[in-house]
């Protein structure tokens, strides 16, 4: 079983990122890609994702700026922060760590990040893969798994982030099922399949029932239980199956973060010569 270590394959591509940054910043006149995060309350899994991906813009040498709001803001005053960054020439990136409270419009707010800069390509005109397809197509590319005229299921229809990996496997010439709650039987769907993509947000649901022998298996999930980050396959339960499989964490998540820095680069160029 060979184990899709994303944290190995990030840090491939990292040293990638880096050249190109370094090469952007010349002539000294041009600033560096500078990505905004924009976060509401302080629920710590948020801090922590939000940790990774200032550490990763620091050894990249990209910029960010980390606007913090208090769990009890509004909606029209998340709407004019973001509404300011659109407009702030030396912001090329903007996202909004999700969850929000239960208070605001998600939608909504997401919505207002103007679509040339939204890196995490959440919003309905953005120009960018989302960073989890594109991070996940990155894998593949690392560990040369070739997905054309193979059947693959993607448990998971979320428009932010089952829709958009199905798709980005239809455009690698996959041939995609997706499942979702109203599926009947989803056994019969993922059993026999090259490959099960999983981003359900239920921790370990995906075990040795619902995988067969000799499948890739990649888990998208992670759902905080405890003090720890969970996916949603059962690792133990599967990985004696499987030819090759994601840990949770160290798979998915650090390509999810590779990737929302290449759209950061994209739009940064997108935006100087446009
Ligand atoms: P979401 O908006 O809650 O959507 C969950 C999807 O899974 C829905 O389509 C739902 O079906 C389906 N689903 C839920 N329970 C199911 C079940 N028992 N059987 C079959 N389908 C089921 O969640 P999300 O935003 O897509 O996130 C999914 C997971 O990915 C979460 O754990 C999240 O933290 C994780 N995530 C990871 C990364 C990363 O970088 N690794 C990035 C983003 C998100 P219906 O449509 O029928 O309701």
């Amino acid at each position: 079983m060979i184990l899709l270590d994303g944290k190995k394959a990030r840090e491939h591509f990292a040293g990638l990122l880096q050249e190109k940054i370094l090469k952007l910043s010349i002539p000294s006149s041009s600033t560096a890609p500078c990505l905004a995060i924009i976060q509401i309350g302080n629920r710590p899994d948020s801090d922590a994702f939000i940790k990774a991906k200032k550490s990763f813009a620091q050894k990249i040498g990209a910029k960010e700026i980390h606007i913090q709001l208090p769990e009890i803001v509004t909606q029209s005053e998340v709407v004019d922060v973001i509404k300011k960054s659109n407009l702030d020439t030396n912001i090329h990136g903007i996202i909004v760590q999700l969850p929000l409270p239960a208070h605001l419009d998600s939608n909504g707010i997401i919505e207002t990040v103007d679509p040339k800069k939204d890196v995490d390509g959440l919003t309905s005109k953005t120009l960018f893969t989302p960073a989890t397809a594109r991070g996940i197509s990155q894998l593949f590319g690392f560990y040369q798994i070739d997905i054309k005229n193979k059947k693959i299921t993607v448990v998971g229809r979320s428009k932010l982030v089952g829709t958009p990996i199905a798709e980005m496997c239809r455009k690698r010439g996959a041939e995609v099922t997706v499942c979702h709650k109203e599926t009947p039987n989803i056994p019969s769907q993922t059993k026999g399949v090259d490959m099960v993509i999983v981003a359900i947000g239920q921790p370990g649901f995906i075990d040795e029932k619902y995988i067969s022998k000799g499948q890739i298996v990649i888990d998208v999930g992670i759902t905080r239980v405890g003090d720890k980050l969970v996916g949603d396959v059962a690792f133990d339960k599967v990985s004696s199956l499987v030819t090759m499989i994601t840990p949770v964490p160290g798979g998915v998540g650090p390509m999810t973060v590779l990737a929302l820095f290449e759209n950061l680069i994209d739009a940064w160029y997108n935006q100087k010569y446009e």
